[in-house]
C-alpha cells in the first residue's frame, strides 16, 4: 500500500466505493490522515461502514471544511451531467481528483510509467510489466487494469511504477508526472463523458502535464489526432519521440513488416516471431513499450529478450491450446468489431467462432478481411443477423451456443489440416445473452479447447 501520510492535515471526501475508492480509503485510514466515504448504492455504503470507514454525503457538506473530492473515474464529474458532490466541491474552489492523484501527491520516489490510448493500454502495461520483471526490475503494475494504484508496494527510488491511465483517470490527476508518458493512438471512444472528440483527446493529453527535462513522451503517429497531439507537444520539455507503424520512421521508431527499428541508434528487434504478440496493432504496444523500457536504461537485448518472452493477457488473442497442430485462440474480450478486426487481421486461415449481443455496426466492418476466414460458427442471439452478412461471402454453420461451435470447429479444422490454421473466438458481441460477461465466456472456450482430445497446452501461460 502507498504510504499517504505526508497528507495528514488534509482533509478527503472519498465518493464511489469499488476497487480504486475502496483503495484510497484503506490507504487514507492507514495513514491516519482525515477522510470519509460516500457511495450512491445503498449496500456499497454498509460494506464500507462495515470495515470502519466513516460515512458522508459529499454533495451535502461544508466544503469550506474539506480539502479535496477523490472521485471514482466512473462517476461523470462534466459530461453528460455532473455528479452533484463534484458541483458542491468546486463551487466552494475545492479540487475534484482522483487515487491516483493522491499517490502523485504521497511523494513516493518511484519512477512512473503512464499508458494511455484507446486500444492497447492494458497489453502495453502488461507487456513492460513482464520486461522489467524479466530483467529483475523492480516494479508494480495497475491503475486503469489490475490492482488499484494506492495498493502498489513501496518499492524505493529504483523501483517503477507501471500505470494504465483511462481518459476518465487523467482529467483528475493535476500533479501526476509520468517519468514515461505512453500514447498509443486515438479512435473516437468514451464521446458522452468528454462531449466530443477534441474533449476526450484534451483529456488523453493531460499524460504529459508535468513532464520534466529528460523525461520521455513516446506517441504512436498512425491516427490524425495523434499526429496533431505529437506536433503540438513540439514545445513541451520532455523528450519526444513517434512510433510509427508499416511505414520508416527516419526520426523515430517505426515496425515494418514485423522489424522494430530504432533510428535513434539503428538498433533492429524481429517481432514476427513473437507467438504472443501477433498483429500490426500489438507491434505498436510492442514498440511503445521498447521505447520506454530503454529509456529506463534497459539494453536492447534485455527488452528483445522480455518481448519474446511475454506470456500474453487472458482473453485477448490469448492462446489456449493445440489442437492437432491448429492454435485455438480465446478473444473473448473482442466485444466489438473494432476489436475483432484486429485479431482477424492476425491471422491468415480462421475458422472463425463469432457472435453473441450485437452491437449495431454488427460485422459488417469486417468485410475487407473474411477473405481470411475459412469458416464462420455462429454463437447466440446475432446468428440471424450475422448469417445475413456472410451470405455469399462465407461458408458458415449456425451453431446455437459455444460448445456446439467448438465441436464443429474442430471436427472441420482437424479433417482439412490446413497450415497456419487457428480457430479463433473472436465474438465481436457483448456475452450477455448467454454468459455473464466476457471473462466467463473465455473461461469456457478455454476450458472445452483444453478438454478436446489430443489438446496440448504451451509453456509459459498468460500474464
Ligand atoms: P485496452 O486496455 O486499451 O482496452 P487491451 O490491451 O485490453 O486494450 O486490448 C483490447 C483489444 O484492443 C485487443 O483484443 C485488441 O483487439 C485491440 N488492441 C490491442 N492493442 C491495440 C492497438 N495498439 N491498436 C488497436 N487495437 C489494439
Amino acid at each position: 500500500m502507498i504510504d499517504l501520510s505526508s497528507l495528514q492535515g488534509s482533509r478527503f471526501a472519498v465518493l464511489g466505493l469499488a476497487r480504486s475508492g475502496l483503495a484510497a480509503a484503506r490507504a487514507l485510514q492507514a495513514a491516519q490522515v482525515d477522510f470519509a466515504v460516500w457511495d450512491d448504492d445503498a449496500t456499497r455504503r454498509a460494506q464500507a461502514q462495515s470495515q470502519g470507514f466513516p460515512l458522508a454525503d459529499p454533495a451535502s457538506l461544508d466544503w469550506n471544511r474539506w480539502d479535496a473530492l477523490v472521485l471514482s473515474p466512473g462517476i461523470p464529474h462534466t459530461f453528460p451531467k455532473p455528479h452533484p458532490a463534484a458541483v458542491a466541491a468546486r463551487a466552494a474552489g475545492k479540487p475534484v481528483i482522483g487515487d491516483i492523484e493522491l499517490l502523485a501527491r504521497s511523494g513516493a520516489p518511484e519512477r512512473i510509467i503512464g499508458i494511455t490510448g484507446t486500444n492497447g493500454k492494458s497489453t502495453t502495461t502488461a507487456l513492460i510489466g513482464h520486461i522489467l520483471k524479466n530483467a529483475g526490475i523492480k516494479r508494480d503494475i495497475g491503475g486503469n487494469f489490475g490492482p488499484a494504484a494506492l495498493d502498489f508496494r513501496p518499492l524505493g527510488a529504483d523501483g517503477v511504477y507501471v500505470l494504465e491511465l483511462s481518459s476518465f483517470q487523467l482529467e483528475l490527476v493535476p500533479s501526476l508526472r509520468c517519468q514515461v508518458a505512453i500514447w498509443l493512438n486515438i479512435t473516437p471512444d468514451h464521446i458522452d463523458r468528454h462531449g466530443d472528440l477534441d474533449g476526450y483527446v484534451a483529456a488523453k493529453r493531460h499524460i504529459f502535464d508535468n513532464q520534466q527535462p529528460g523525461d520521455l513522451a513516446v506517441i504512436g503517429i498512425d491516427d490524425a489526432p495523434s499526429q496533431q497531439t505529437a506536433a503540438g507537444l513540439a514545445a513541451a520539455p520532455a523528450t519526444i519521440v513517434t512510433v510509427h507503424i508499416g511505414q520508416p520512421n527516419p526520426t523515430g521508431i517505426s515496425v515494418v513488416a514485423g522489424r522494430l527499428r530504432d533510428a535513434r541508434n539503428d538498433t533492429e528487434i524481429d517481432l514476427k516471431p513473437i507467438k504472443n504478440l501477433p498483429g500490426a496493432h500489438n507491434w505498436q504496444n510492442a514498440a511503445c513499450a521498447y521505447a520506454a523500457c530503454r529509456a529506463l536504461g534497459m539494453t536492447v537485448e534485455a527488452i528483445a529478450q522480455g518481448l519474446a518472452t511475454y506470456p500474453g493477457l487472458v482473453h485477448r488473442q490469448e492462446r489456449v491450446a493445440i489442437v492437432d497442430g491448429i492454435v485455438y485462440v480465446n478473444d473473448s474480450k473482442a466485444t466489438n468489431a473494432d476489436a475483432t478486426e484486429k485479431a482477424l487481421a492476425a491471422y491468415d486461415t480462421i475458422y472463425w467462432l463469432v457472435g453473441g449481443t450485437p452491437k449495431a455496426e454488427g460485422i459488417v466492418p469486417l468485410e475487407p478481411l473474411f477473405g481470411r476466414v475459412v469458416h464462420a460458427f455462429l454463437i447466440g442471439a446475432s446468428s440471424d443477423a450475422f448469417a445475413a452478412t456472410l451470405e455469399g461471402r462465407v461458408p458458415y454453420a449456425r451453431c446455437g451456443d459455444l460448445k456446439t461451435a467448438v465441436q464443429q470447429a474442430h471436427a472441420m479444422a482437424s479433417r482439412e489440416r490446413r497450415a497456419d490454421a487457428v480457430v479463433l473466438l473472436s465474438p465481436a458481441c457483448a456475452s450477455y445473452d448467454q454468459w455473464p460477461n466476457f471473462e466467463v465466456r473465455g473461461d469456457a472456450f478455454r476450458t472445452m479447447a483444453r478438454a478436446l482430445p489430443g489438446a496440448v497446452v504451451e509453456a509459459g501461460g498468460v500474464a
